[in-house]
């Protein structure tokens, strides 16, 4: 049978300790054992079913995290406070003083961040390559490889990696195949393709209430449970843990997903398709002019779409951020960063989200002062949202006033 996310998700039946229809909310840090020789065990690693204490495990964390690992296709996932708190301590496990990564060079800026500037202090290097070029990506691994990390969709210039490709040069090289796929939730499913960890900041689309952080690593239960284990696990060390309460409330929003996704992928393809034919520079992966397009279709679960998310680049940082307290003016989002809300929310990269990253970098990689990234929301009437969208652009001159 096809692979289907959302089913998958849906298919996993919980019940409350009191045959509630949520699970109850575990509300401990810490748990009893009926003997000493078990805590022992559990320490060792060898009592499965037990709960030790909440930074390590909790039944609210884990409902979640087999929901996404459900949601991924993988054995388990660990879900933690942040999408920072999950994408660290993955890259800290897998690699030790010496080795090397290979990153793509358009990826979140914290992440870019983390690599550049927090990495090499532990002696871990990374080559930052153009994703997109297999060949380039192949060239810049060396003996000293250990991973190749990637966006699924890249954050903010919607560049799409070609995951089963790099999946064959990982195993070709021996290296783990790590994808943040936060861009693209139930769209793309990068284990199925081939990726050894799939990663999510659940902070976006996927909890879609902009309420709180969050973050999740899919993945085998072996390598889950090296992340989690107590003398030398990431996770569990650098303690970015998920409160309970909080886990039960993300599970609760991942299961209207589905529908949001959808919505999101439909207004953002009907925005990006207007735009394009008024004569923006817009990027969209579901436009034919997208040069990844044909890769993504693909790729993707079809009925979930090309995802919410589209940039425009209107000239200048000037008329972007004109433009940007105007629309926030009308009522049609906020000028906020972050995204998967059901309110559009747009922000200028170069000097935000991705500010990390050195300006001669950005001019490289193409990442332009004029260019806005928008999540677009969950609106109801997209073409009413477009009207005033292009009422904006013939005000600030960024679209001339065509008699329609
Ligand atoms: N990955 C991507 C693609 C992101 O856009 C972000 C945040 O913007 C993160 C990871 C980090 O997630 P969090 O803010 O939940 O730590």
């Amino acid at each position: 049978m096809k692979f289907n996310p959302a089913s998958n998700i849906q298919d996993l039946q919980y019940f409350g300790e009191f045959g509630g229809v949520n699970p109850s909310i575990s509300d401990s840090s810490t748990y009893t054992f009926l003997s000493a020789k078990t805590m022992f065990d559990t320490f060792e690693g060898n009592a499965d079913g037990c709960y030790l204490y909440s930074r390590h495990t909790s039944p609210s964390n884990l409902y979640l995290g087999e929901a996404l690992a459900a949601m991924e296709g993988t054995e388990t996932a660990n879900v933690s406070a942040s999408g920072m708190g999950a994408i660290t301590p993955v890259l800290l496990q897998l690699c030790k003083s010496g080795d090397h990564i290979v990153s793509s060079r358009t990826i979140y800026g914290g992440t870019y961040a983390f690599l550049k500037n927090f990495t090499p202090r532990f002696h871990i290097e990374t080559s930052f390559v153009d994703i997109t070029k297999l060949d380039v990506v192949e060239a810049a691994i060396t003996p000293k490889t250990k991973v190749l990390y990637c966006e699924a969709v890249s954050n903010p210039l919607l560049e799409v990696a070609d995951i089963a490709g790099l999946a064959r040069i990982a195993k070709k090289y021996n290296l783990q195949l790590v994808v943040d796929n936060t861009f693209s939730p139930l769209s793309i499913s990068p284990a199925k393709l081939g990726a050894d960890v799939v990663i999510h900041s659940l902070t976006k689309f996927i909890n879609g209430s902009s309420d709180t952080v969050g973050g999740v690593v899919c993945g085998t239960q072996a390598f889950i449970d090296q992340l989690r284990n107590v003398n030398d696990g990431a996770s569990m060390l650098l303690g970015s843990t998920m409160d309970s309460l909080r886990a039960a409330s993300v599970l609760k929003n991942l299961r209207t997903l589905h529908i949001r996704m959808k919505q999101h992928s439909h207004n953002a393809a009907y925005l990006a398709q207007k735009f394009q034919e008024d004569g923006l520079k817009t990027v969209y992966p579901g436009l034919t002019s997208h040069p990844s397009h044909e890769l993504f279709k693909s790729m993707m679960n079809e009925e979930y779409g090309f995802g919410g998310m589209l940039t425009i680049d209107v000239g200048s940082s000037e008329k972007a951020n004109q433009l940007m307290e105007l629309m926030q003016q009308r009522n049609l989002g906020y000028l906020a960063v972050s995204l998967g809300f059901y309110k559009t929310l747009f922000s200028a990269p170069g000097t935000s989200t991705s500010s990390e990253i050195p300006a001669e970098e950005q001019a490289a990689m193409g990442l332009t002062d004029g260019l806005i990234r928008f999540s677009i929301g969950l609106d109801n009437d997209i073409h009413r949202t477009y009207t005033i969208m292009r009422e904006c652009m013939h005000e600030l001159h960024i679209l001339q006033p065509t008699l329609v």
